[in-house]
């Protein structure tokens, strides 16, 4: 085990209009703001449990919550929410839900669901962390719109109970991946808070075990986001060799490939946790038999599993997807050699929700969150 401390991310107090975002905070932040008030602790735990588990707009409707605390609680305090800027149905089921953020900014959710296994649906909802991206990765297009900003906790688990809402109680979200707009662990701290609302028994009340946070390898913050929370780690790699990854993954110039694959190494895992590597195969470059020898060395020694992503071909890229066969083949080496290894299928391609095509989205594509 790791002997490096945990790391605590200080709570920060978000407003909005001058008054404080509650929805902002944890649970204990908003227990700890409640008691700076002149409150009582147990009313943050109360308040907690209106916003996440009943989905409240308002504090009238906290009937266990006393008048002359609602009363100070509107002054001073706002429950906020994303403005539904509407929803895209895919023919497969997908459903993309874009959001217009309270300074005009846009953010997308992807839900997918795959209800084939009876009683063991699995309902993943694939969220956003940054209006934008910095990391500019070459085949992404949400990369092309840079960062604009961090998303705030508030705007982080307000993805998930808002599609929840729009999905209702027959329809749980049993799985969350942070693989929609922006780098989530540049927003690291923002990630934090909205996940542990996420976990928290009177919050949304999910499993750490079907929570994956995706990154590109920023090695100290990796270190870091498992040491606060026991969430699954995907790494996004997209290439067999240092000089591959470069030309994709800007990134790589600031944390080599060696570094990403030792921290990778080295990450205090429970014993049943193993990390996902994306692999996006991109044909004529990252698709021959070498990279796969090459994927073979880089993962001895690592708790792996490798997730193989055909690129999703689209008119601002000259890239192709590799054929149906190269990906089988591509895999077959792999597991023949005892590699975990899956292909990821394609979902939502009719409304460009599929992986790296998020961030594209026009307000005229889509319908009202009802329709
Ligand atoms: S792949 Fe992820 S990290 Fe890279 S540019 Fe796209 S959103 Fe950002």
């Amino acid at each position: 085990m790791s002997t490096e401390s945990a790391y605590i991310p200080r709570q920060k107090c978000f407003e909005r209009d001058g008054r404080t975002d509650l929805k902002a905070f944890d649970r204990a932040g908003l227990e700890a703001w409640f008691i700076e008030q002149g409150d009582k602790r147990f009313r943050g735990h109360q308040v907690f449990k209106w916003l996440w588990q009943r989905g409240l707009d308002n504090f009238d409707e906290m009937t266990n919550i006393p008048k002359q605390t609602r009363t100070w609680l509107a002054e001073k305090a706002t429950i906020t929410w994303l403005k539904s800027a509407g929803v895209q149905h895919s023919k497969d089921g997908t459903r993309k839900y874009l959001w217009e953020c309270h300074d005009g900014s846009h953010i997308e959710s992807v839900y997918i669901p795959d209800e084939d296994h009876p009683g063991k649906a699995r309902r993943t909802l694939c969220i956003s962390s940054q209006v934008g991206c910095a990391m500019a990765c070459t085949f992404c297009l949400t990369g092309d719109l840079g960062l604009k900003r961090n998303l705030s906790p508030s705007e982080i688990a307000n993805q998930v109970l808002q599609v929840a809402q729009d999905l209702g109680p027959e329809k749980p979200i049993t799985n969350i991946v942070m693989m929609g707009m922006g780098e989530p662990l540049h927003n690291l701290d923002g990630i934090i808070f909205a996940i542990r609302t996420m976990l928290d028994d009177d919050g949304l009340n999910l499993s750490h075990r079907k929570i994956t946070v995706s990154t590109v390898g920023l090695v100290p913050a990796m270190k870091k986001l498992q040491s606060a929370l026991p969430v699954n780690i995907a790494v996004s790699l997209n290439a067999s060799s240092e000089e591959q990854r470069l030309q994709v993954m800007p990134i790589t110039r600031k944390y080599s490939l060696d570094e990403l694959i030792q921290t990778c190494k080295d990450l205090p895992l429970p014993k049943a946790k193993r990390i996902t590597f994306e692999y996006v195969m991109m044909a004529g470059f990252n698709d021959s038999m070498e990279d796969a020898a090459r994927l073979i060395g880089l993962m001895r020694g690592v708790k792996s599993k490798i997730n193989l992503i055909p690129y999703n071909e689209n008119p601002a890229r000259d890239i192709k997807r590799p054929s149906a066969e190269r990906v089988k083949d591509f895999q077959h080496y792999l597991v023949s050699r005892g590699v975990h290894c899956s292909v990821r299928v394609t979902r939502g391609k009719d409304i460009s929700a599929a992986c790296g095509q998020l961030g594209k989205a026009s307000k005229e594509e889509a319908v009202p969150l009802s329709a």
